[in-house]
């Protein structure tokens, strides 16, 4: 359920009347103030004279559907929107992990070079193996930071658990939540606490309806800016390293108000697969593409399998360009 106040309720008056059932919520959205919870099928008697709108839910996909806000939800990253009516498909790229000063500038130069603005570069990664490379931490973010300042970059980088949430928002654009954090409350309640948009990967094992969930627990708890990342199921298939699920994709896209990144690199855990499954995407009329791209990726300290080099990169560019224009989009 989710309820809009009428205008002239107060703060005050709101949080009294959300605090009758302990399955009410309060969020605040724009000028808007919301109650949502859950199991109601009406406005409830104590409600009755505060409500302006009201929808029910068959689930507990609420602030995240297209039955509740048909128009696509716009979200800001550096001086670019992703979603809403853009008809753009952002291009997130840059190296699995923040290894170097040199590495991550080399990067940079070659998004400048290229026209892009979007940097992605991983400082505490989620790695399955307590001996692999565990990123560069509180000094990758600086380094972040130090490119976002020499090239006017929107940065990206991923929060590994919700006590890097406030040195993350402080040097970075855009807070990613990782494929294995996607059930992890502790990090969606303090995303939520934030402003800051945040990019969520879909667990390898989720259902589409608890990624939106996922996405719920950020929206409910006050943060309007949320980015759905499909990267990849894990199948019966051992080819490749995921699987990605394009039809997941189109029910996003039916259901769900919010932008939608792709990120063909980790679905298919191979360099020679990105490209292809690259165009795919863009094909399906995206939000944003998530690549990685690294300057030698044979030395790469994670995912080197999977990284483009920048050779590979800048012509996969040159051919996405035209399949985005076939279905009205622009890639930036
Ligand atoms: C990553 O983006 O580098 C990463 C670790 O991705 P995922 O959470 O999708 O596995
Ligand atoms: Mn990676």
């Amino acid at each position: 359920m989710i309820i809009h106040l009428k205008q002239s309720v107060s703060k005050e008056e709101a949080a009294k009347l959300a605090a009758h059932s302990k399955s009410f919520h309060i969020v605040y959205e724009g000028t808007n103030v919301l109650i949502t919870g859950s199991g109601v099928k009406e406005v409830p008697t104590s409600l009755e004279s505060a409500t302006d709108q009201f929808w029910v839910f068959p689930n507990d996909m609420q602030l995240s559907a297209k039955s509740y806000m048909s128009k696509k939800r716009a979200v800001k990253i550096g001086k670019n929107t992703i979603g809403g009516d853009t008809m753009n498909t952002l291009m997130i790229a840059g190296p699995c992990s923040v290894e170097s000063e040199e590495q991550i500038r080399q990067s940079s130069e070659l998004l400048v070079k290229n026209g892009l603005s979007t940097l992605r570069g991983g400082c505490y990664k989620p790695r399955t193996s307590p001996y692999s490379f565990q990123g560069l931490g509180l000094e990758g973010l600086k380094l972040l930071a130090k490119m976002r300042e020499e090239f006017g970059l929107a940065v990206i980088t991923e929060a590994r658990d919700a006590t890097h949430i406030e040195e993350i928002i402080e040097y970075t654009d855009v807070i990613q939540v990782g494929a294995k954090a996607m059930y992890d409350q502790g990090i969606l309640r303090a995303c939520a606490k934030t402003n800051k948009p945040v990019l969520i990967k879909r667990g390898f094992g989720s259902t589409l309806q608890e990624f939106v969930q996922a996405a719920e627990f950020v929206l409910a708890g006050g943060n309007e800016n949320v980015i759905l990342c499909e990267r990849g199921l894990r199948t019966f298939e051992t080819g490749t390293r995921f699987t990605l699920d394009l039809c997941g994709v189109a029910w996003l896209q039916e259901y769900t108000n919010l932008p939608i990144v792709l990120d063909p690199s980790h679905a298919m855990g191979y360099a020679y697969g990105v490209p292809s499954l690259a165009k795919a995407c863009v094909a399906m009329g995206i939000d944003g593409l998530l690549i990685e791209v690294h300057p030698d990726p044979k030395v790469a300290k994670s995912d080197a399998s999977q990284q483009l080099d920048h050779a590979q990169f800048e012509k996969l560019l040159g051919e996405l360009q035209p399949v985005a224009n076939s279905v009205g989009y622009s890639i930036i």
